[in-house]
């Protein structure tokens, strides 16, 4: 791989402020979902490298601990300023085991680095509250300290935001925190561990840990008590099983599971904002984002000229390897394209019409073609499930109460997008819908500054934002009599 910085390439784990090979020397490869090309082979770690990097943590943490926010705020400042200055390289690391076009692997870089730089800002601003007890004689105050030690296991869709959005705050409250990277995308994080080491972030409150048995490692880091707290981006499936393991310590938990994102459009959208939103909401990162939409709901009235639209634009996206200009890159793996190949047959069995793609594209591999496709009802698959994959079904409905009913009918709950140039409608909309967030006349709504999370089965707690730091903090109560 080409990099201006080539020791950002690592192959070893992150262990302690070492870079650490398995003990008994097992391993596992990362390859280009574009081409299928071996990058790079790490370490498989087990239980005993995790439950070592566990008691590394406790003992590390509470030196951190101590430091004050300004005093953590320094070292992350540098990190921040570490990731602008290596994007590049970053970016082409990404690109490489990912497959994201390498503009969009740079503008996640520069997102990914704004939450390490939001909360070195935010490190400061931790403080507690004094209250008026409620007898003449009584005092209260409030401190926010930290959680302890943390976990963060991480999908490979966003392989350094992801982490980052974790680690910031986590770091800033003056936590240690583990990181286990998805098995895809292990480069990027310890690209990051790198930079955070240069930075001067003691090894011991930040470790990635390499592993192809995610099974296992998770198991430790559940089971064990000095793990206070776990923080999963993933899927739903996969939440509930770590939800249910961190049951037995009574861990904190912030889960940012699966979405299945409503978009709907009113008769009285904007047509081009609304086309050029859903662009950018579903065909990012080639559909595998869970705020992507995954559900079209287009009104009566502008269907068939949104949908030809829609159309038109989707099939001019160039798709290809990221390292070229293309604006889609590959699925990252076969499971993913089988599951778009699945959930697609269904819909065109039931009734479904291909309005553009529809197929796999003839690059081969995991390369999928952009595709529209209409007269999509409620009993198809692509009405309840995440296709994480560039298909957008267009769902037609009446009323507004109708896409309001339809939108909420999922267990999901993550984001939600409309189009109407109408206040009251937009408004009364957003607030019936059963989501987090919602972007309103906009197909992009993740920034470091608005919280990020979901309601339902899409997950628990808010990342980003000057909430997010209070995921990582407990709050205790002093009585004093005076
Ligand atoms: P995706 O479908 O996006 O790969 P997953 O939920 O399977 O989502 O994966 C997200 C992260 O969870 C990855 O880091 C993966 O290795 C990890 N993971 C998957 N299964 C488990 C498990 N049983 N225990 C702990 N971590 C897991």
């Amino acid at each position: 791989m080409k990099l201006l910085d080539p020791t950002l390439l690592k192959q070893n784990a992150y262990l302690d402020g070492q870079w650490a090979a398995a003990d008994a020397g097992a391993t596992f490869d990362v390859l280009d979902p574009a081409t299928g090309e071996r990058l790079a082979t790490v370490p498989d770690l087990g239980a005993a490298e995790t439950e070592r990097a566990i008691r590394v943590a406790e003992a590390g943490q509470k030196a951190w601990a101590k430091l004050s926010g300004k005093e953590r705020a320094a070292p992350l400042r540098r990190w921040f300023d570490l990731m602008v200055q290596h994007a590049d390289d970053l970016a082409m690391i990404m690109t490489r085991e990912q497959g994201k076009p390498l503009a969009e692997a740079k503008g996640e870089v520069i997102y990914a680095a704004s939450f390490i730089e939001w909360f070195a800002e935010e490190a400061k601003r931790v403080s507690g509250d004094v209250l008026a007890h409620p007898q003449a004689d009584k005092r209260i105050a409030v401190l926010r300290q930290p959680v302890g030690v943390c976990a963060a296991i991480t999908p490979w869709n966003f392989p350094a935001a992801m982490i980052t959005r974790k680690v910031g705050p986590a770091l800033a409250a003056g936590c240690a925190i583990l990181v286990k990277p998805a098995e895809q995308t292990p480069l990027s994080a310890l690209a990051l561990a790198e930079l955070a080491q240069r930075a001067g972030i003691p090894g011991a409150v930040f470790q990635v840990l390499t592993t192809a048995d995610a099974r296992t490692m998770g198991g430790v880091l559940t089971a064990s008590p000095v793990v206070r707290k776990l923080s999963f981006t993933g899927s739903t499936e996969v939440g509930r099983i770590l939800m249910a393991q961190s049951a037995p310590t009574v861990k904190r938990l912030s889960l940012e599971l699966g979405g299945n994102a409503p978009f709907i459009v009113f008769d009285d959208a904007d047509l081009d904002a609304a086309v050029e939103g859903a662009m950018i909401s579903k065909y990012r990162n080639a559909g595998q984002t869970c705020v992507c939409a995954n559900r079209f709901y287009v009104q009566a009235g502008i269907y068939d000229r949104f949908a030809e639209k829609l159309a038109a634009k989707a099939a001019e996206l160039k798709v290809g390897n990221g390292l070229e200009p293309v604006a889609l890159g590959p699925l990252i793996d076969q499971p993913a394209l089988d599951k778009v190949h699945e959930l697609v047959a269904d819909a065109l069995g039931k009734g479904a019409r291909v309005v553009t793609g529809g197929q796999d594209h003839a690059l081969g591999g995991t390369f999928y073609q952009p595709t529209v496709l209409a007269d999509t009802t409620p009993d198809m698959r692509v009405a309840r499930e995440e296709i994480f994959g560039p298909v957008a079904p267009l769902f037609r409905f009446e009323r507004d109460e109708d896409a309001v009913a339809l939108a909420n009918a999922t267990e999901f709950g993550l984001a939600a997008y409309l189009y109407s140039q109408n206040l009251s409608r937009a408004w009364r909309t957003a607030e019936a819908l059963e989501v987090g967030m919602v972007g309103i006349n906009t197909g992009l709504i993740s920034n470091e500054v608005g919280p990020f999370g979901g309601v339902k089965q899409s997950g628990l707690g808010r990342e980003g934002s000057h909430l997010g730091i209070d995921e990582y903090l407990e709050v205790k109560y002093l009585a004093f009599q005076v």
